[in-house]
């Protein structure tokens, strides 16, 4: 069974740290845990299931150069023809699906009861 608990208190974490992580992936969850690929599916549908609440799932472009790109709504639809610009290094790319992530960004209200359930100040 996924650890559900371990989690949860990860992402609690997560959440508190001001710095570096606000935005994350599944893998990024895997590796903190400790767990291998196979959990890859039942951990995505877990982090699904924290939406809207405590996370909002979006996907992500990736440049051929693997900088980031372009952020979507989970849902909508990418246009593969459409020409997109990195902001790093000036290359036109499209959409390609093996360029393309999920990421989950914590919301700013689920961070902040949290901090004060804590005790930290806001
Ligand atoms: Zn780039």
């Amino acid at each position: 069974m996924l650890p559900v608990v371990e989690i949860d208190e990860l992402l609690q974490q997560w959440a508190l740290n001001n710095s570096p992580i606000i935005d994350f992936t599944v893998n990024n969850v895997l590796i903190a845990i400790g767990l291998d690929r196979s959990f890859y599916y039942e951990t995505f549908n877990y982090l699904i299931s924290k939406s809207p609440y405590y996370l909002t799932p979006y996907k992500i472009l990736f440049c051929p150069n693997n900088h980031k790109g372009e952020t979507f709504p989970l849902n909508e639809y990418i246009d593969q023809e459409e020409f997109f610009t990195c902001h790093n290094c000036g290359e036109e790319y499209q959409a390609d699906p093996d360029r393309t992530f999920v990421a989950f960004r914590f919301n700013e209200d689920y961070r902040q009861q949290l901090k004060k359930k804590i005790g930290q100040v806001a």
